[in-house]
């Protein structure tokens, strides 16, 4: 398979030299020059497969021999190997037409580990093999920075620099960052918040003198590597009610908490590739940017909120190019066009028409703190099943939403025990498992820095 950019000037590159790439040299994200189409009978035929067999067949279409069968197989096993339920992304039925899959059973409890472990074992396989220097440079809400640094922690030949908003991040996704000795991590509390630390980030990469000669590695969900071992997981739930006894063919909705648009790409792309899903709902929270653009068709930062789901408080959606560029027929000329436009005057804005379009690809609700909070507490009180507050998010959409009769599954990308903030205000106690709780009694290892990017840059000559 090859990849080309979004913004039409990187083109015919490989699968192992996109992740490396990370962001297109010109400024756009990678994308697949076509987007492979699963037919029906193989669909029938990979419903019988485990987890990891079916993301190796879907990994196998994108990565077409770059990497030899048996070392992909041994990088997947490998990968979701430290995942405590053996079917990776169990699914729990909630009530009447509402499942969650549970996507938080990886080594730091959220989503991010489903391709963050695959991530953190193919540098580390690529630096072997390609004898590359691995120095990646992350920004983090609180999720992907954990997730990034177990990916790699330890490993030889990777160096791991993580950004994060001072004061920003719940405990636990601080404690699980800032708790890891390995010399190869090093940890940036940033002045500002999560849109600077990307920003930041976003410019540094930008900036391809110092990324080629720093090496600078990408692991945020701009990458390519990022989004397959995402849409995995939206075959698989489907692929598990279909053995419950779902009709043939039946369509299947999903709810997706959103912030970078990165999981719901994923599910926007398992939807190309055939897979029969109903509506893509996504879900928001105060920070609302995308519930407005699917609903108004107007894509404008609004003012930055703190919330109980930190993990989605993005203003601009670092994966939104990708939706852009199908959106506008793969016409790479005119989405650099309106990227351009959005630089200078910080809104894009759709037709009529295109707007329908999108509001056939997605649905949206924007769900507050007061109803995150309340849903959480119905679902408890009602089912006995703890949401945390960004799938709580999620399902608050899917009541809104999903119609009579529909199957939803909403994605649960956390573990409550890592948002307890929230938890609490409700007054139900949880108990924390071991893993977590033994993040408290540890030493932390962190260095403030203001948010700018000479600062960082500083900051990032010393520690290469
Ligand atoms: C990262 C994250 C999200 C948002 O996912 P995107 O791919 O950025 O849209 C939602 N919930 C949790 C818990 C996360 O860590």
């Amino acid at each position: 398979m090859e990849f080309i950019s979004t913004r039409g000037k990187v083109a015919g590159i490989g699968f192992i030299d996109a992740v490396l790439m990370g962001l297109g040299d010109d400024g756009g994200l990678l994308v697949p020059k076509h987007i492979p189409h699963i037919s029906e009978d193989t669909l029938a035929k990979w419903q019988q497969l485990s987890y990891q067999e079916l993301a190796l067949e879907i990994f196998k279409l994108y990565i077409d021999g770059e990497i030899p069968h048996d070392d992909l197989n041994k990088l997947v096993n490998d990968s979701y190997a430290t995942f405590r339920s053996p079917e990776v992304t169990p699914l729990r039925r909630v009530k009447d037409g509402l499942h969650v899959l549970e996507l938080f059973h990886g080594p730091t409890f959220a989503f991010k580990d489903i391709a963050l472990q695959f991530l953190g074992n193919l540098y580390s396989y690529i630096a072997r093999e390609r004898n590359a220097t691995i120095h990646i440079l992350g920004a983090t809400s609180g999720d992907t920075g954990a997730s990034a640094i177990e990916g790699v922690r330890g490993k030889e030949g990777i160096k791991i620099c993580i950004l994060y908003p001072h004061g920003k991040v719940s405990k636990v996704q601080e404690l699980q960052m800032t708790t890891v000795d390995d010399a190869n991590v090093l940890n940036l509390s940033v002045e500002g918040n999560f849109d600077d630390c990307q920003r930041i980030i976003k410019e540094l990469f930008a900036d391809v003198a110092f990324k080629q000669e720093s090496h600078l590695r990408a692991i945020n969900s701009i990458n390519i590597a990022r989004l397959l071992p995402q849409t995995v997981y939206y075959f698989y739930a489907y692929f598990q009610l279909a053995k419950q006894g779902l009709t043939a063919g039946a369509q299947v909705n999903f709810s997706v908490p959103t912030g970078n648009f990165g999981d719901i790409f994923a599910g926007y792309l398992a939807k190309k590739m055939g897979l029969p899903i109903g509506k893509l709902i996504l879900a928001t929270n105060e920070n609302n940017i995308l519930e407005r653009f699917v609903n108004e068709g107007l894509y404008q930062p609004g003012e930055f909120h703190m919330t109980y789901s930190p993990s989605m408080d993005i203003q601009v959606a670092s994966n939104f190019e990708r939706y852009l560029y199908y959106l506008l027929g793969e016409n790479a000329a005119e989405v650099a066009a309106r990227m351009d436009g959005f630089k200078q005057e910080g809104r894009i804005a759709v037709t009529d028409e295109l707007r329908a379009q999108v509001q056939r690809d997605f649905v949206a609700a924007s769900v507050e703190n007061d109803d995150c909070l309340a849903t959480i507490g119905q679902v408890h009180d009602d089912f006995g099943y703890l949401l945390d507050p960004h799938t709580a998010c999620g399902v608050a959409a899917a009541d809104r939403l999903a119609g009579k009769g529909e199957v939803t599954v909403a994605l649960a990308t956390a573990h409550p025990a890592k948002f307890n903030e929230a938890i609490e205000l409700i007054q139900i106690e949880q108990s924390f498992p071991p893993q977590i709780q033994a993040l408290f009694d540890k030493p932390q290892h962190q260095k403030r820095v203001e948010g700018s990017n000479e600062a960082v840059k500083a900051e990032l000559l010393k520690f290469f």
